[in-house]
């Protein structure tokens, strides 16, 4: 089984225990890497900060394109709140068509569901 070292990565393990891997590596409830059977010895910043709680939160992924071509999409930035998504969309949206009266740019949005960890 591979492990990853984000904070998103979601652990098979009970509420409150570590859990090993296939190659005897450690890992805490968030999925960070924090030694091995014979010596645990490291701390990962979500458990010192006493984030135990997993909660469901809503993000925004904005990509620009190049108009018509398909491949040309990219991720510029990632907002929390939709609130925040809307304005610094409009934001963007008047720059592109400040510097260009026919932009060669499309702006969109995708939601993304995602778990964190909190207090
Ligand atoms: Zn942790």
């Amino acid at each position: 089984m591979k492990m990853s070292a984000t904070s998103e990565y979601i652990p098979v393990s009970n509420d409150d225990g570590y859990f090993i891997d296939d190659r005897d590596s450690v890992y805490c409830k968030h999925g960070n890497y924090v030694g091995y059977p014979g010596g645990i010895d490291y701390i990962c910043h979500a458990c010192e900060e006493g984030l135990n709680k997993r909660k469901k939160g809503v993000r925004y992924n904005v990509y620009s394109q190049i108009n018509d071509i398909e491949n040309s999409k990219i991720k510029i930035f990632q907002e929390y709140s939709y609130k925040a998504l809307k304005n610094r969309m409009k934001t963007l949206n008047q720059l592109i068509a400040e510097i260009s009266p026919n932009p060669q740019i499309k702006i969109t949005y995708e939601k993304e569901m995602y778990w964190y960890w909190s207090k």
